[in-house]
């Protein structure tokens, strides 16, 4: 029979599941040889049980008694023994730490009859009152439901009595008289006595820390990390020691490297006479922990040779808590130690370095995400105070700046050389001007796909959107959330790494390793273990990665950071400005002779905008996508314009005209609407022009000596007639140019695969397509059915606190759904085409997690914006390893 409960000695690390993690690395220091006070741990299956029967496991009780026997035997003195009690520990420990969020009870064993002989036997009367009120204290809340806060107001109350400042003021009899207002409070609270039978108070401490798994915090915690509901928790019992017996005596925490920064040797804090829980609540200032070699240097150097051992052993930064009891030290826990992304970077190099583990092994231990919060400035963090308001976190980094209300003032303060922070309601392409002249753009309304995230993301500017409570109030050119008045021009703080803003200017550190993709600087330690990583990782990776560009800038900057092409070109990006005139032109066309002059005038600009991109990638491929979104929105905003039209006296004709075509265009929802290949089909010449300016741009750059490669992609496919179509428009024009600049002009046409029919009928697909791009945004979309630019803010914060999904569907791939249409895609697509090439340009390449997805799923690359590309190579990098 596989037993509940086991001896230290018979644990160990990898049993993590079984013992939890507390217990399981119990185990291992005690079977490394480390000082732990010796115990046993009831496994979580114990507790499982618990939880689906509402009873321990018949032979529970057994097994405890027999472990409670072996312990006893080892100390040489038993449970409560009144003359000198064995007192024990009972603390919970799952799979995962969740840490404070379930239940412990110390000095469990003391009764009555033990107290006198625990002040014997300590030579501390005070001590002894203090652990008998300690247990009450925690037995009766914890143990036998009473309200916490009735201890802690009795507490209160009799500090007040005798004028006690604080617990430690207490005297001995001040205690006892609190032991027995506690035990008086218990029996009003229950109507039942403290239990002082020993093995009775063991028992039910056990089940008490099973309960706590279903605790209110405890599930809340879950939710949030993700937690699965049903592993249960194991609980860890073991003998008592003490820091708080004098001045020989005391507890502190210890990390075998600096967590902040990774920097070798040991740190942390001590505090004399003190339990491990004073450390923790703070109730006295800590010494920093080189101060214990003065206090007590032999169990310093005892303490340094354990953290020694464990490093070595676990090869990686460990933290431990320990507690010298009169002048011997003992281990009361370790693991794998929390770190800052810097240490992360850092430990893993120095690892590497003194060949401790190799560098796959190092690259498994860093992550995009930390290597995202490395690439930006950050605030310190000493120095945030409450947040203004909070919002998506959809741009990463950090920026301070004046607050403007248009774009315009934000492009006019920037001409001046002023930081501005442009606050909207939401963007649209309009203020693209305003926010290319920003440090951080700050939306009211919006998720991590809308307009502002998507753009903002691109330009590296940070960006918190859906800030619900801000009400932005554009004509009074302020912006309120409660009380708060924001006027154009008071500085703003936003952490678009954090999602939150805050009031006036917060310090700003710099990133010395974007400094490093920018110029190649090495400036520090941090920059030369990233770059580190991602050598090891560009060795490994399957997975290609390109970059989302639209300007020459962005691609030239793209391939500083390692872009391997472009995956995604979007040209509407390329149609505002000055040139929404001739979009216009466009669509008022009344004749074909009117559209095409208005073609005729964007072709040049068309081509000039590809040969800066295509010289930039030169050598690369370049994936052009032909114009995508809803023309609707190159036109002005509907209601200004019918008021415009409606005040004036004489109104001007080209207002009526565009209105009228605003009327026209209008639809309920625009982003099922005509967009994407709809349009190519629908407006004759446009993508003859945009073909045209394409291979006349391929032509040019390949006159001046460039080897150019542009890919033609079609968006929003969901029939391979549609393809059939455009393809046909696209050879017929290619051929021309061919012909007309005796250049042969041979450019790969592909897909984009974003609505689920078109992931359903790949096969199909794909006789007509060398390529395909799954555009991970709109297919999130439109199989979700939820609009990319209204759901996050409207509900998806109930949607994640109820647990529906732990995370955006629109930020990591929802590989149930989402992520099944692709694979069936690939697979489809595959088998029609052996030889196609199949990438993702949603804004899912760049997702850390769902790099590994792709990976997974046998794309080819994963493009993304210019500064998420170290991150996508160094995620493809873990994903191969
Ligand atoms: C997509 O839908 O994933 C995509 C890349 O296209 P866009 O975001 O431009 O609609
Ligand atoms: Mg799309």
């Amino acid at each position: 029979m596989v037993p509940y409960v086991y001896d230290f000695t018979e644990g160990g690390r990898s049993m993590a599941a079984l013992l939890g993690g507390k217990g399981a690395n119990l185990a291992e220091m005690a079977r490394l040889g480390l000082p732990v006070p010796p115990g046993f741990i009831v496994t979580t299956q114990a507790c499982r049980v618990f939880l689906t029967t509402g009873a321990e496991p018949p032979s529970l009780a057994g097994e405890l008694a027999d472990h409670l026997a072996a312990l006893e035997a080892s100390a040489g003195r038993s449970l409560g023994q009144p003359d000198d009690p064995l007192l024990l520990s009972v603390r919970s420990g799952a799979r995962f730490s969740m840490p404070g969020m379930m239940e412990t009870v110390l000095d469990v064993g003391l009764t009555d009859a033990g107290v006198a002989g625990l002040a014997k036997a300590s030579g501390s009367d005070r001590f002894a009152w203090d652990s008998y009120r300690r247990l009450l204290q925690m037995f009766g809340s914890t143990v036998m439901g009473v309200d916490a806060e009735l201890f802690e107001r009795a507490l209160a109350r009799l500090k007040e009595f005798v004028g006690a400042p604080d617990d430690v003021s207490l005297s001995a009899s001040d205690l006892a008289e609190l032991v027995d207002t506690y035990k008086a409070l218990i029996r009003d609270e229950t109507g039942e006595e403290f239990p002082q039978d020993p093995a009775e108070q063991l028992r039910r401490a056990v089940r008490a820390v099973f309960a706590s798994w279903n605790g209110e915090r405890a599930r809340v915690y879950r939710r949030r990390a993700h937690i699965p509901d049903d592993l249960g928790t194991a609980v860890t019992v073991q003998r008592m020691v003490f820091g708080n017996l004098g001045s020989a005596s005391g507890s502190g925490v210890a990390f075998t490297r600096d967590p902040a920064t990774g920097r070798p040797g040991a740190y942390g804090d001590y505090l004399p006479d003190a339990q491990g829980e004073d450390v923790v609540a703070g109730v006295r200032n800590t010494v920093p922990l080189a101060e214990l070699e003065r206090l007590d240097p032999n169990a310093y150097s005892h303490l340094m040779g354990h953290l020694r051992v464990l490093e070595q052993h676990y090869r990686d930064l460990c933290d431990v808590e320990f507690t010298i009891e009169r002048g011997t030290l003992w281990m009361l826990q370790t693991r794998v130690g929390q770190r800052t992304a810097e240490a992360a970077f850092t430990i893993a190099a120095a690892l590497a370095d003194e060949g401790r583990i190799d560098v796959d092994e190092a690259l498994t231990r860093v992550g995009g995400d930390g290597l995202a919060r490395l690439m930006f400035p950050r605030f310190d963090a000493s120095a945030t105070g409450d947040p203004l308001a909070r919002g998506v976190p959809a741009s990463p980094g950090a920026a301070v700046g004046a607050a403007v209300f248009d774009s315009a003032e934000a492009a006019r303060r920037a001409a001046r050389g002023e930081k501005v922070v442009l606050v909207r309601e939401e963007t649209t392409p309009d203020d693209l001007p305003g926010m290319v002249a920003a440090q951080a753009v700050l939306t009211a309304r919006g998720g991590k796909t809308s307009h502002a995230a998507v753009v903002a993301r691109g330009m590296g500017k940070v960006c918190v959107c859906g800030a619900e409570r801000l009400a932005v109030d554009v004509r009074g050119r302020r912006l309120v959330v409660g009380d708060t008045v924001v006027e154009e021009g008071a500085v703003l703080s936003v952490d678009g790494s954090e999602g939150a803003v805050y009031v006036g200017a917060v310090p700003l550190m710099d990133s010395t390793v974007m400094r490093y993709f920018e110029t190649g600087e090495r400036a520090d330690g941090v920059v030369d273990a990233v770059a580190g990583a991602l050598d090891q990782a560009d060795r490994v990776r399957r997975l290609e990665v390109r970059a989302n560009a639209d300007t020459p800038e962005d691609a030239a900057r793209a391939r500083r950071f390692g872009a391997q092409g472009i995956g995604l070109c979007r040209t509407e990006h390329m149609f505002l400005g000055d040139r929404r005139q001739l979009v216009e032109a466009m669509i008022l066309a009344h004749t074909d002779a009117e559209r095409e002059r208005a073609l005729d005038a964007l072709l040049p600009l068309q081509r000039a905008d590809f040969v800066g991109i295509l010289t930039a990638m030169d050598g690369l491929p370049v994936t052009i996508r032909l114009l995508d979104p809803p023309l609707h929105e190159f036109l002005p905003d509907h209601t200004e314009l019918a008021v415009r039209v409606a005040t004036a006296a004489r109104p001007d004709p080209h207002d009526v005209a565009l209105l009228d075509a605003v009327e026209r265009m209008h639809e309920s929802n625009p982003m099922l609407g005509l967009r994407g290949v709809r349009l190519g089909l629908v407006v004759p010449g446009l993508v003859a022009m945009q073909v045209r300016a394409v291979a006349e741009a391929v032509v040019e750059c390949r006159r001046s000596g460039g080897h150019p490669r542009a890919e033609i992609m079609v968006p929003l496919i969901a029939t391979v007639e549609e393809l059939r179509l455009v393809r046909e428009e696209v050879e017929r024009v290619l051929a021309e140019v061919s012909a007309s600049s005796g250049l042969t002009v041979d450019c790969p046409v592909g897909t984009m695969i974003e609505l689920p029919r078109a992931a359903l009928t790949a096969g199909g697909i794909a006789a007509e397509a060398e390529f395909f791009s799954f555009g991970t945004n709109d297919l999130t979309q439109t199989t979700w059915g939820f609009s990319r630019d209204d759901v996050e803010a409207a509900f998806f914060s109930a949607y994640l606190a109820k647990g529906v999904f732990p995370v955006s569907p629109f930020e990591t791939i929802d590989r149930q759904g989402v992520g099944r249409l692709v694979e069936s895609a690939v697979a489809e697509g595959r088998a029609a085409r052996p030889d196609l090439t199949i990438g993702v340009c949603g804004e899912h390449g760049g997702n850390p997690e769902s790099v590994r997805f792709f990976h997974d799923a046998g794309l080819d690359y994963v493009s993304c914006s210019p500064f998420r590309v170290p991150v996508a190579r160094l995620e493809a990098g873990r994903a191969a390893i």
